[in-house]
């Protein structure tokens, strides 16, 4: 075990089970997991992807820092089972994809935000969860945001970004708001607007026939239709302020475009479009 950091996972899904397994595999940790979920801990040994199983969240090993993988809304009854731990760890943080609605929840639960917490969200994932989906590849070259609190102590954000930056991933720090407004724009409204199409489509079309005639464009727009519902479900009902925002603003768009095809002014569809076009190509 040497001077590694010993990390707890709590989670062992797509996100928790591939943090494990890239600090694990390139030696940085050594790694403690849980899940819920009875067999995952034990199996996610068995791959590889942790070195202890912990099998209750009421005896926990000696750890410098806790990793919360689970869905947005079951981090209030983890932090509310790991409340005696607390004060014993350097760092405690979570993965969750809404970062103002997890502060609430752990000040709410504690009733204070404790020096250890930063909060964290890589900004790489995919459609697939659960332990299987497991990928110590996942975080590489992708950024991981931090939203450090007043509260929260130096050693404790370093010590976290550190053990990302380990898994490849380049760690960048914003205010939590900012956070929420900037993936509620890049993220949520696209997974809303995937989920909302391909159900429209499928519904209209008897046994889904009209999806084999989808060439790749719908193919790559729809891909995220495919993604985990309990975990959106989260995400969308926990950053409701910044996604009915950037939903509004893009109604009162698409309402344009729509008068635009009614009325076939060519010319607001070229502009809109060329717009689109040149930002979409400055970013690629
Ligand atoms: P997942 O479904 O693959 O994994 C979640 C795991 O948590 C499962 O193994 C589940 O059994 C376990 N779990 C659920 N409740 C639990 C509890 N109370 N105690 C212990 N274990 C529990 O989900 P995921 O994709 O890994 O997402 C986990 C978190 O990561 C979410 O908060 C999500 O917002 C965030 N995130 C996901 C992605 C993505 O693309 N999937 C990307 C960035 C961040």
């Amino acid at each position: 075990m040497n001077d590694q950091p010993k990390v707890l996972v709590i989670g062992l899904g797509l996100i928790g089970a591939s943090f494990a397994k890239a600090l694990k595999t390139r030696g940085e940790a050594y790694v403690y997991g849980y899940n819920r979920r009875e067999g995952v801990a034990a199996q996610a040994k068995e791959l590889g992807v942790i070195d202890e199983v912990v099998d209750n969240l009421s005896e926990l090993p000696d750890v410098d820092c806790i990793v919360i993988g689970v869905p947005v809304l079951a981090i209030a009854a983890v932090i509310e089972a790991i409340k005696p731990a607390l004060d014993k760890v350097k760092a405690i943080t979570d993965v969750g994809s809404v970062k103002g609605e997890v502060v609430n929840i752990v000040r709410q639960q504690l009733g204070y935000v404790p020096a250890s917490f930063v909060p964290g969200h890589p900004i790489a994932g995919a459609e697939k969860s659960g332990l299987m989906a497991a990928n110590d590849q996942l975080f590489e070259n992708h950024m991981l945001i931090v939203t450090p609190l007043e509260e929260t102590s130096a050693e404790a954000t370093t010590l976290v970004s550190r053990l990302w930056s380990a898994c490849g991933a380049e760690v960048v720090s914003m205010p939590v708001a900012r956070h929420d407004e900037v993936l509620a724009a890049t993220s949520h409204l696209p997974h809303l607007l995937a989920f909302s199409l391909v159900d429209t489509l499928s519904r209209e079309s008897e046994n889904r026939e009209i999806f084999k005639y989808a060439a790749g464009g719908f193919r790559d727009f729809s891909r995220i239709a495919a993604s985990d519902p309990t975990m959106w479900h989260d995400i969308f009902l926990t950053n409701q302020d910044a996604l009915l925002a950037v939903l509004r603003r893009f109604q009162a768009d698409l309402s344009q475009l729509e008068g635009a095809i009614e009325r076939g002014d060519g010319d607001y569809l070229k502009v809109v479009f060329e717009r689109a076009k040149a930002s979409r190509d400055h970013f690629s």
